[in-house]
């Protein structure tokens, strides 16, 4: 089994030269962020993931997260990784020095976040969570909450979940069952809820989970469900955690994947609870966490590629078939070409969302701030569809580089093709990601940011056309583009006239529109290489692997987005002809 490694110089190129780091740093409050600073900062998470976190990976899946007497227990070696993340003050990363934050970038984080996610899914998914229930209490708690609660849990000293799921309510939240009562100023809150990641653990000495609950008498639907802050233990009044807060945890679920992260059944007993936001605009509140969280799934995808292509990486250069090492075989090469193009398009496209993240919320210019908005709106679907969908390809082409030693457990890549299997499904599926796409995102406005962001792309093929080495990729990341505004034309132009023709195009749109992202990525990482080298850039290595990485990227996974073009002409009818009887007539 391979050594992880942070891919510590695609990140920092990703986020200096294709997600304008310098523009980011120079925002309000991100003084701090120094290239110096940002550099040493990726160095020592590196080291976290590498040394600490990344051997920790197997012992997870083979010992996983267990009920003991009604309470989950988690590995020996999770908690004293997660004891230095704590120690190191990583998870104070990205926030607010109001409660002892350290003011970072998200863009900065996300590359932090990149590096746990790879070296240990299951377990990133604890802090992963407890940042987006911060930036939820953060936004939207009373003052008195956000001091509570907020330190401890900036500092890593308590942990955070979320909890949306009921058995009768997954995509469709709006028949949520879990209720609350008033009592004075507080709520009871009584319910179940099911798959809560790290709803139970023993790494820190309280959770705090935030639980989506319909107050008595509040309307049906989505408009009647408010957010409430529900502690595991009730803090007695010097703010420390005492009296259980019956919050039972029912059971664990036995899974294809991250074993090492217990996905528990809660049952929420007349908890105490406290109101988050104003009543019945819950799912406001829960949005607020949703954009960041949503970038970081889709980030997932990115992370156990990497991950994947480096175990296949590993194996290519120690496998001898025919004389050589495998990784000299052009069809091997195929496979780890695809990986690597793949990824490192991935990870500039989510890095590029990740900085229009922070000048949405830190610009002090109204019409960055407004355009930023509308990006970050645009892209989260996109990172998190396409980057978890084609990580479903990439983890399963790291085993087929392996052959049979890929399907059997020892070498690693078969977890990393089951742990990725989930992140097509929670935080909203994929057909959720592309429904928000078609619909809110690109028919709402009636293709105005998605045209703005074609314009943006288009901007490149000059600057291929204009360098020798690089006209050939211009051609075909132009027609890719024209296919782009082709598929926008005609969702705008049919949508109307039948509901289902969105639903049934929507997630063709939106991996195309992945795939012309990470297009566009790659030719930008292109001609900055090339001028680079001709500067005389130090690490040639890098820069001449990078061009030929976009170029690959341009002749065999472009192309991938011309089917999609043509699936989605074809629109929905043939997949809504047939009735419910009829998809089963072939048993009869
Ligand atoms: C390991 C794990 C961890 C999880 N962690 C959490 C957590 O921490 N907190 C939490 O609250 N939840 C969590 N979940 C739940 C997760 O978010 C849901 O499983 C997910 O939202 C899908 O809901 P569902 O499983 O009910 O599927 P369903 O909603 O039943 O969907 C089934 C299929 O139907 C499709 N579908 C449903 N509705 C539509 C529609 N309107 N249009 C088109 N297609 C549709 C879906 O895309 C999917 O393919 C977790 C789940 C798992 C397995």
């Amino acid at each position: 089994m391979s050594e992880f490694r942070a891919p510590v110089r695609d990140m920092l190129f990703a986020m200096n030269e294709l997600s304008d780091m310098s523009e980011v740093a120079a925002l309000p409050g991100y003084e701090e962020a120094t290239p110096d600073m940002v550099e040493a900062m990726l160095e020592g998470a590196a080291q976290l993931a590498n040394d600490v976190v990344a051997p920790t990976n197997v012992i997870g899946d083979t010992v996983g997260a267990k009920l003991v007497a009604g309470h989950v227990v988690v590995p020996e070696e999770f908690k004293s990784a997660y004891q230095q993340y704590v120690e190191g003050g990583w998870s104070a990363l990205s926030f607010d020095p109001e409660y002892d934050g350290m003011g970072q970038p998200m863009l900065v984080g996300m590359a932090v976040e990149e590096m746990l996610q790879a070296a240990n899914l299951a377990w990133s998914l604890c802090p992963m969570l407890t940042q987006g229930a911060i930036h939820a209490i953060e936004s939207y708690a009373s003052k008195e909450l956000c001091s509570a609660y907020l330190p401890k849990m900036i500092s890593g000293e308590w942990t955070g979940t979320m909890n949306l799921t009921e058995p009768q309510a997954g995509s469709d939240l709006s028949v949520i069952r879990t209720y609350a009562e008033r009592v004075d100023e507080r709520f009871r809150i009584t319910g179940q809820k099911i798959f809560i990641t790290w709803g139970d653990h023993d790494m820190t000495d309280n959770i705090i989970h935030l639980v989506l609950a319909r107050i008595k008498g509040a309307p049906e639907g989505v408009k009647g469900l408010s957010l409430f802050l529900v502690p595991k233990f009730k803090l007695d009044a010097g703010g420390n955690p005492a009296d259980f807060n019956d919050v039972e945890t029912v059971s664990v679920e036995h899974k294809l994947g991250i074993h090492g992260s217990p996905t528990c059944v809660l049952g929420f007993q007349a908890s105490e609870g406290y109101l988050v936001g104003e009543e019945n605009k819950g799912l406001i509140s829960m949005f607020a966490m949703m954009n960041r969280a949503l970038l970081n799934v889709g980030l997932e995808g990115v992370s156990i590629s990497e991950r994947a292509y480096q175990q296949a990486l590993f194996h290519a250069n120690d496998r001898i078939q025919g004389g050589v090492p495998i990784i000299q075989h052009p069809d091997v090469r195929r496979m780890l070409m695809r990986m690597k193009s793949e990824i490192e398009a991935m990870r500039a496209v989510a890095y590029y969302a990740a900085s229009h993240l922070d000048k949405a919320e830190k610009s002090a210019d109204a019409a960055v701030k407004q355009h930023s908005a509308a990006m970050v709106e645009l892209l989260t679907p996109i990172v998190k569809g396409w980057s978890t969908e084609t990580s479903q390809e990439l983890t399963s082409v790291g085993i087929q580089v392996h052959g049979g030693a890929g399907y059997v457990e020892e070498t690693g890549a078969a977890q990393h093709f089951r742990d990725a299997r989930i992140t097509t499904i929670y935080e909203g599926t994929t057909g959720i990601q592309a429904l928000d796409l078609a619909g809110r995102k690109i028919l709402r406005d009636g293709g105005a940011a998605m045209t703005a962001f074609i314009e943006e792309m288009s901007a490149v093929i000059p600057q291929l056309e204009a360098n020798a080495e690089l006209a050939v990729s211009a051609i075909s990341f132009k027609e890719a583009l024209a296919d782009l505004r082709g598929s926008v034309t005609w969702l705008l132009e049919n949508a109307g006239d039948d509901r289902d023709t969105a639903g049934a195009v929507s997630y063709h749109l939106l991996m195309q529109a992945g795939i012309v992202a990470g297009g566009w990525q790659m030719a930008r990482a292109a001609v900055i290489a090339s001028e680079r080298l001709a500067s005389g850039a130090a690490d040639t290595d890098f820069m001449q692997a990078k061009i030929f990485t976009a170029r690959f990227y341009a002749e065999q996974s472009l192309p991938r987005a011309a089917a999609h073009a043509v699936t989605i002409r074809s629109g929905g009818e043939t997949m809504m002809a047939l009735s419910t009887e009829q998809f089963a007539a072939a048993q009869q």
